[in-house]
């Protein structure tokens, strides 16, 4: 049965609370980080798409200079805090830290951030001053990593950014896609209000790109404009049933757990979870969480082909989600219009194909799976029909661009999701960097035009004018 409300108050407290646990005290950090060995060339470093400074921040904290360590991070990723709690480490930076080689624990690289971070975000500390406003206007689509990381380093450079979003809160994936126990609604909202707190974005609220703005209206209304407006609806599985009452797409079972309250969400006693990525992971640990009874995870190839991590399968396992590998959804069976079973070929792996994993091959054998609530989480489509309508030439339905963030439309940009079809995102706040690189290269002419202009302006002028001295 396909319920709401199933837990009281205080279970749904616990099993939504926050699953990274901080360090206890100063003294468990400061050995930690004495741990590092500081390393020359440091492959960690190498490893953050975002290229923070990792030995810095962590010998900054072995001095006690938290603040220092906090600048240091987020000067290369302003969605750092939330990067230290949503980050697959164990594939990025302390996947590489180099006592894996020495077969001992790595720095807890991700800990020691978060211990920088969250003291800052906490106690809203004023890491960077913007530039005087040059006078030159940007205008964002999209609120989530890659969208407020482009806004943040423009305003930085003296730019005006104005960010249009479609949601009613910033953050993006992060606020609206992501497991809360990995990262809680409130730093969520605590994070946005940090990194805005710089001054220079405003943000627009409930305004949709294609319904309540145009491209074309905000090219005129701007000096640029750039695109981080993230990856579309949940692919369909495009088997019989999968109209029934019951079956839902991950996407959209996630965005409720974050935007309705636990106690509003419907969950069925027993689910299956198709697919094996993050998302997937996020819908099949929350489905139990919320407290149904049993969670299956079904994925086409084996274990050894997963796209998550080891450490994402193991809180699925810890949660109690078992395991189908080798299995492919064929139907999704009914009754009186809900879904009662889901109906698996069973596979087998061939020849490496396209993706550069083994192609799984149907045996011709086929496993039921009685459930009563089916979570699709085979991927997204890209906005390809708002791309083309917008003449944005796109590369199989992504944005296309080229030299970093141009696209085929003069001053306009994009960057993250919309363009590399979903990543980390760490990935997105990286491309978010790059967009706003490519804008002020893009600004340069007009952006000398304006200096000469405020410096133009006598003392008394800059001061009837508020212009500031450049
Ligand atoms: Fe420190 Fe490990 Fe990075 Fe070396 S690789 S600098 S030990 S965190």
């Amino acid at each position: 049965m396909i319920e709401s409300n199933r837990l009281t108050a205080e279970q749904y407290e616990q099993n939504f609370s926050d699953i990274h646990p901080p360090f206890e005290n100063k003294e468990a950090a400061l050995v930690e980080a004495n741990r590092c060995l500081f390393c020359y060339d440091a492959p960690c470093i190498k490893q953050c798409p975002t290229s923070i400074n990792i030995p810095k921040f962590i010998k900054q904290i072995t001095t006690d200079n938290i603040k220092g360590s906090a600048h240091t991070i987020f000067d290369s990723n302003i969605f750092g805090g939330g990067c230290s709690k949503v980050c697959p480490v164990e594939k990025l930076c302390e996947g590489s830290c180099v006592y894996n080689l020495l077969h001992e624990a790595p720095i807890p690289i991700a800990k020691l951030q978060r211990y920088s971070t969250e003291k800052a975000i906490r106690d809203k500390w004023k890491l960077f001053e913007r530039k005087p406003s040059n006078g030159l206007k940007v205008a964002v689509v999209g609120a989530g990593p890659a969208g407020l990381s482009c806004a943040h380093v423009l305003s930085r450079h003296g730019v005006d950014v104005t960010v249009f979003e479609k949601e009613s809160k910033g953050g993006g994936l992060m606020t609206y896609g992501i497991a809360a126990y990995k990262v809680t609604p409130s730093f969520c909202q605590d994070e946005v209000d940090f990194i805005l707190s710089l001054g220079g974005i405003e943000i627009k609220y409930d305004h949709e790109l294609g319904k309540d703005i145009s491209i074309e209206e905000l090219q005129k209304n701007y000096d640029a404009v750039y695109l981080g407006i993230g990856v579309g609806l949940a692919n369909k599985l495009n088997i019989p049933g999968e109209e029934l009452q019951g079956v839902e797409d991950a996407i959209g079972f996630i965005y409720d757990i974050r935007t309705k309250g636990y106690p509003n969400i419907s969950v069925g006693d027993r689910v299956a979870v198709i697919g094996m990525g993050m998302t997937a992971i996020d819908a099949a640990t929350q489905a139990k969480r919320l407290g149904a009874k049993e969670v299956t995870m079904v994925y086409r190839r084996t274990e050894a082909q997963k796209n998550c991590t080891q450490h994402e399968l193991d809180i699925a396992l810890l949660d109690g989600c078992k395991m189908q590998w080798l299995a492919a959804p064929r139907e999704v069976i009914g009754e009186n219009g809900r879904v009662t079973a889901l109906v698996c070929d069973i596979m087998t792996l061939g020849a490496t194909d396209h993706s550069g994993k083994p192609a799984p091959e149907p045996t011709g054998q086929t496993i039921t799976l009685e459930v009563d609530m089916v979570i699709k989480a085979t991927g997204q489509n890209p906005f390809t029909d708002l791309i083309n309508k917008n003449g944005i030439e796109n590369n199989r339905g992504k944005v296309a661009v080229k030299d970093n963030a141009v696209t085929n439309i003069d001053g306009v940009f994009a960057g993250g999701d919309c363009v590399n079809g979903g990543k980390e995102v760490v990935d997105a706040v990286q491309a978010g960097k790059d967009g706003a690189a490519a804008i002020l290269n893009f600004l340069q002419p007009k952006n000398i035009a304006s200096i000469h202009q405020l410096n133009s302006y006598s003392t008394d002028e800059r001061i009837a004018t508020q212009q500031p001295m450049l």
